[in-house]
This record gives structure tokens, C-alpha cells and sequence, in this order.
């Protein structure tokens, strides 16, 4: 509402149109944002700023966005904050002339590293001022010390923090340094971030333009604008550069899918009986996909010489040809030989495509599937074709671009014809997911025998034509089922993936080992890990010492700000971990704790009070490495899991003939 009253008012005084946009109005924003729990208001003084920034200096709308998220560059590039704690403290005691000793204490006391800093730089006199700091100071000195590497790499990054801290003033050393450890913790989403963008923008081009503000429509439209395009296109250069340009409301003609820039990928719900399948599907056309077993790939190719320009493609000529996690992150050089192999299976005038597909291990000589283990005994980065010996095979089920075109929007009935016609299947390198089309329950579950006895995991159950089974990206949709074989057996439907917050040493033979360990979901909308349980099964001897000599590096001396346990001694983990590991979790049920804080404010017990949610005897599967924390089980998904639980349960007294 504020922002479409003609005069809004600025928090922060304008400055000099044209100038370098200071970094304490951007700070003066972080103070108000992360001050409020209201999602409204948090999106209106994000919204108020970047309108700001558009009037005054709209060139540096870019780093003031990847400022606000905290990511320097899209997240494929690779560059990334998460300085050590070790390293920020030298840094900050460098900077303020205060000794390790009392910034240990401090951090005792406040448990925020940004406090500290923020503290240690207020109670130092400064002979002379130096320059306030700028949005593209801060930017380019934390690109330069994320991007740090190599001999001396440390001492420079430890100079390149120094020299930004000696600058900061009030409470820019706090969001510097949280910044630069990695989490901001302002409790602003993404997703937030990109409906205040679309505001201001559209907001900014009516003024611009002197037009009237926009109705609240317009701005609905442009939001679902931003937020589609984001979802195909996640690059903030691309998609920025081209709103300028252009403006917002013609964003979709300009922005879409294109190779180059990785998407999130679409996702699965869970389901724990083939009648819940038939059930979600009835009356629809649907198609069944062995569910296999390995790691999610997205293929990304631009033939030499094609005729399509693509803005994320540096090099037309030479084309490209790579890969990408569920993540985004750039898995080229885990896999060099699904890349030598593209030239076997890309039939002749595809010229550009992206895939989404499952890499798996294979036996040629068996030619089957191999387990999911023997795929993680393959090196991560550097890996020589020559030198591989677990073999690969792709195993492709959906495709999302084609020779310059974008398919998101297409039918998957559509989407699949086109991948079956545009690749050969090529034996130990390339297949097509194997499939059929059925409706009945007898033959989905002849084939879902049939899929475990292939050596996967279960079957994706998926819609088949319709505006249902459109490609809907980083969304958990239920026009997607997976069945895995292990759900039918428990009673959450679901595995969970948990992240490691903290272990207890073991006892009796395994007292130099950790013998258990405190797992948490994430919670999105606060930004905080939340514990869920301990977990001390499902271990060999071996694995908790390579566990143990994974995680000890990661040990931190107290918790962050932003785990949540409950308080008391005795429920305190002996050792806290960065939170990095993320854990694939099987559980008998899930119940109502007081001890776990899991989705504490999204279940409520029978007073209606909140209550943690908790998971009984969880067994550990395997280390997620495809994963990173925040793609955790989110205490929303733990909630729905326990009242799904509830359901069934209840359902089952009744036809015992109970309450
Ligand atoms: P999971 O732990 O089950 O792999 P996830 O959170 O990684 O779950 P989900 O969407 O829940 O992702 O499950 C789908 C995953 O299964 C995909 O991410 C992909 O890696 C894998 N997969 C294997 N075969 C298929 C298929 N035919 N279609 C879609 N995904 C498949």
C-alpha cells in the first residue's frame, strides 16, 4: 500500500542522483527487515530501497540485489561466501586491534560473529575516517575474497576482510561479517526478494514514464512475471539487465529457459500406497518411469556453430556441452565421460537442448544397474576420462529445451515425444527412463516389480498430457508421485534428509569415534535448522571413523545463531558442526516431542499448543552429497509427513473399532 501512495518515504535520506549508493542505506534496510517478523512488511522495506535505488542510481540495481541475497554471482559460477570462523575472528581482531582472547569471550557471550565485529568496531577510536563504504566496494571486495585462491590465498583473504571491516561504521561490520560467514539471517526469502523487485519495478517505470502507480493487478502481474522467469532463467545479470532494457511486464518474451543457465529442478511428492496413486490420478492420463537410483543430472548443449545466440553462452562458435546437479552446481568435471559420449547419442540437427536425466553407475559386462554406493566412490572434481572406473550410463526422462525453444510449457506427453525423436539410445552411454502408460493398478504394480527387480529405487509416477503435466521448476509438485519401495514398508511415506548440527562421543569401544549424532529439518521461513532427533544406528565400525574424520573439520565451538535445540544441559551434543552434512534418514513414525523443536510452529497438540516434532528410531541410509543444507527436509514438509501420520493412524483405530 505504501508503495503505490504517490510520495513514499525513504528510510534513508536520498542521495546525489548518480552517485555510488551507500552501503549504510542498504544496511539501514537490513536493520528494518530482519527488526520485523512480518513477511508484508519486510517485503515493503525491501521494495521502498530498491525503488530508491532505481531512481538514483539504477546501474547498480544488480549488486544491490546479489547484495540482499548474499550470492555475488548466479549460484552455477561457483562463488561463494562461507568464511570460517577462525579466519573472520583474525580478521576482526586485525581490524579493531583487539586480542583473539577477548573476541572469544564476546562471541561467548552474544553467539553472533556479526555482534562481535560490530562491537569490537565501535569501541575502537580512529585517528582519521576513512571513506564510507559503497554498494560496489562491498560488492568487489567480497567477490575478490570469495574468489581468493591459491598459495598466500588466506592471508590475502584475512587482508581483503581487514580492509572492508576498517571502513565500517555502526552496524555495516554486523551484515559484512554475516555476510561474509554466509547467512545473512535477515528471514527474507528469495522468493520475497523477487516480489519486492517486480514492485519497485513497476512502480519506478510508471513514475518514469508519468503514468498513474499501477493497480494492484498490474502489480500481481508483474510478480507472476519475475517469478516465472526467475524459475526458468535463475541468472539476476540476464534477467535484470533485460528489465532495464525493456521493462518488467515484457520480461517473458525476452527471459526464458535457455542452455547455459541451470534451472532447479522440478521435484516429487511422496506416496506410501499404490492406491494413493490411483487415487491422485484418477480420471487422468498418467505415465509410470522406473525411479532409478543415482544422481540427477541436467545436460546443457549448444552446438558448435548454432544458429541460436544464447546471452549465457560465452563462446558461440565453440558451442558447449555441460552439466549440472540439482543444485547448479557445474558437475562437468565429475563426469567428462558423459560429455565425450554426446556426439553417440545427440541425433544429427539437434542443436541445442537441455535434459533432465539420472546419471547411474554401470555394469557393462552385466549390463544392469549398479547401486547408488558405488556411484559415490567416483572423484568429484578433475576426474580423467581415462582414468574412470565406475562407468556411467544417462538415464534421460525429460526434456525442457529444444533447437532454441523452451518446453517448460509443453505437455509432458509433447515434451517426451520430442526427447524420443531428437536422441538415439546408445548402449552402456545413453537410454530412455523406461516406461509405460497405464491405469491400472494391476499393471503398476507388475511394473513396479519389474523396476525394482532392474535395480531402482521405485517408480515417478507422472501426469501425462493436460496443463498438469507442464514442467514446473524447483516446485515439489503432485503432478509427480514417487513410490520407493521403502515407503510401502513405513508408516511417514518418506525418507528424510537431515542435516548434521552436532555429535556425542561414543562410549565403550567407541569413545575416539562419535557414536551419535543430532540431526535438524530446515525451516525456510525463519531461516534456522531445527532439531529433529538423535540419531546413533544404522552405523558400521568403519563408517563412524570415516564420519568422524569427515566431520571433525567442521566442528565449531557453540552452536550458530541460527540452530535451534532445546535448552538444558543434558540435551546439548558434546561437539557442534558447521551445518554442511546432509543425511538421508529412515524412521519407524514421527512423534510429538518436548525435547526437538522440528516444526514447532507448524504442529500443535491437542491444547493447541506448538510442539516439536520428533523421529523414532531413525536409521541412517546415506551422506547426501547432492545436497546442500538448505535443500533439507523443511520443518513444513516434517509437519505434513506427522499430520499425514495422524490421518492414517486414526483412520486405523477407526476400523478397529476404536476413538
Ligand atoms: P530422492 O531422495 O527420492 O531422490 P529428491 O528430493 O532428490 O528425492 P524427488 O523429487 O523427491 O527428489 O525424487 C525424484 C528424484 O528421483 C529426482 O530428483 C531424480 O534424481 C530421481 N529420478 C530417478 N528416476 C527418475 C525419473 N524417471 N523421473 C524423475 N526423477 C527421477
Amino acid at each position: 500500500i505504501k508503495l503505490t501512495k504517490e510520495k513514499a518515504t525513504h528510510p534513508y535520506p536520498d542521495w546525489p542522483a548518480g552517485d555510488p549508493v551507500p552501503y549504510a542505506a542498504l544496511v539501514k534496510t537490513f536493520t528494518l527487515i530482519e527488526n520485523t517478523t512480518k513477511r508484508l512488511e519486510k517485503l515493503s522495506h525491501t521494495s521502498l530501497f530498491l525503488r530508491q535505488v532505481l531512481r538514483l542510481s539504477p546501474d547498480e540495481i544488480l549488486p544491490v540485489v546479489q547484495l540482499i541475497i548474499n550470492r555475488l554471482a548466479a549460484d552455477y559460477e561457483g562463488i561463494e561466501l562461507g568464511i570460517g570462523e577462525s579466519l573472520l575472528m583474525k580478521a576482526i581482531s586485525e581490524s579493531c586491534g583487539r586480542s583473539l582472547q577477548q573476541l572469544k569471550a564476546d562471541h561467548k557471550e552474544t553467539g553472533d560473529l556479526g555482534e562481535v565485529a560490530m562491537k569490537s568496531r565501535s569501541t575502537q577510536k580512529t585517528i582519521f575516517q576513512p571513506k564510507p563504504l559503497t554498494i560496489k566496494v562491498v560488492h568487489a571486495g567480497l567477490k575478490d575474497i570469495a574468489t581468493t585462491k591459491g598459495e598466500g590465498g588466506q592471508g590475502r583473504k584475512v587482508a581483503g576482510i581487514r580492509k572492508l571491516l576498517s571502513a565500517a561504521k555502526g552496524d555495516e561490520a554486523k551484515y559484512l561479517v554475516r555476510g561474509l560467514e554466509g547467512k545473512l539471517r535477515l528471514g527474507l526469502q528469495e522468493r520475497t526478494l523477487i516480489v519486492s523487485l517486480s514492485q519497485a519495478a513497476i512502480v519506478h517505470e510508471r513514475e518514469q514514464a508519468g503514468k498513474k502507480p499501477p493497480t494492484l493487478e498490474e502489480m500481481t502481474a508483474a510478480e507472476e512475471i519475475l517469478k516465472t522467469v526467475y524459475s526458468e532463467l535463475p541468472n539476476y545479470e540476464i534477467i535484470i539487465k533485460e528489465m532495464m532494457k525493456s521493462g518488467v511486464m515484457s520480461l517473458q518474451e525476452t527471459c526464458k529457459l535457455q542452455p547455459g543457465v541451470p534451472l532447479k529442478p522440478m521435484l516429487a511428492k511422496p506416496t506410501k500406497s499404490i492406491s494413493e496413486v490411483i487415487d491422485r490420478f484418477e480420471n487422468q492420463q498418467f505415465t509410470c518411469e522406473y525411479k532409478y537410483d543415482g544422481e540427477r543430472v541436467q545436460l546443457h548443449y549448444v552446438a558448435p556453430n548454432a544458429k541460436t545466440s544464447f546471452a549465457a553462452v560465452e563462446n558461440e562458435q565453440a558451442g558447449i556441452a555441460k552439466i549440472f546437479s540439482r543444485n547448479s552446481e557445474e558437475l562437468s568435471p565429475k563426469y567428462p565421460d558423459i560429455i565425450a559420449s554426446f556426439p553417440k547419442w545427440v541425433a544429427p540437427g539437434t542443436e541445442s537442448f537441455v535434459l533432465d536425466a539420472e546419471a547411474v553407475a554401470w555394469d557393462r559386462e552385466q549390463e544392469r544397474v549398479l547401486p547408488f554406493q558405488m556411484l559415490m566412490t567416483r572423484k568429484r572434481k578433475d576426474v580423467k576420462e581415462e582414468d574412470v572406473k565406475v562407468r556411467v550410463c544417462v538415464f534421460a526422462f525429460d526434456l525442457l529445451f529444444l533447437n532454441g525453444e523452451s518446453l517448460v510449457q509443453k505437455p509432458l506427453v509433447e515434451r517426451r515425444e520430442l526427447l524420443r525423436k531428437s536422441f538415439t539410445p546408445t548402449p552402456h552411454s545413453f537410454s530412455f527412463a523406461t516406461s509405460t502408460d497405464t491405469t491400472s493398478l494391476t499393471t503398476l504394480t507388475t511394473f513396479l516389480d519389474a523396476s525394482l527387480s532392474a535395480s531402482c529405487e521405485g517408480l515417478m509416477v507422472k501426469t501425462l498430457t493436460g496443463s498438469h503435466s507442464l514442467y514446473t521448476p524447483s516446485k515439489r509438485s503432485t503432478n509427480w508421485l514417487k513410490i520407493k519401495k521403502d515407503y510401502l514398508l513405513t508408516s511417514t511415506g518418506d525418507s528424510l534428509d537431515l542435516v548434521v548440527l552436532g555429535a556425542y562421543y561414543g562410549k565403550g569401544k567407541r569413545t575416539s569415534v562419535y557414536g551419535a549424532f543430532l540431526l535438524a529439518c530446515y525451516n525456510p521461513d525463519t531461516q534456522t535448522f531445527e532439531s529433529i532427533c538423535n540419531i546413533g544406528t544404522g552405523f558400521s565400525e568403519a563408517q563412524l571413523q570415516s564420519l568422524y574424520n569427515q566431520l571433525h573439520p567442521l566442528e565449531i565451538e557453540r552452536p550458530k545463531p541460527y540452530y535451534s535445540h532445546a535448552q538444558g544441559n543434558q540435551e546439548q551434543p558434546d561437539v557442534w558442526f558447521d551445518a554442511k552434512v546432509v543425511w538421508e534418514v529412515k524412521t519407524a513414525d514421527l512423534s510429538l516431542s518436548p525435547k526437538y523443536v522440528a516444526a514447532r510452529g507448524v504442529v500443535r497438540d491437542r491444547e493447541g499448543k506448538g510442539r516439536g516434532v520428533s523421529l523414532r528410531f531413525p536409521r541412517f541410509l546415506r551422506d547426501r552429497e547432492d545436497k546442500s543444507p538448505e535443500d533439507a527436509t523443511t520443518s513444513m514438509q516434517v509437519g505434513e509427513m506427522y499430520e499425514k501420520q495422524e490421518v492414517v493412524k486414526g483412520g486405523e483405530k477407526k476400523a478397529k473399532g476404536g476413538v
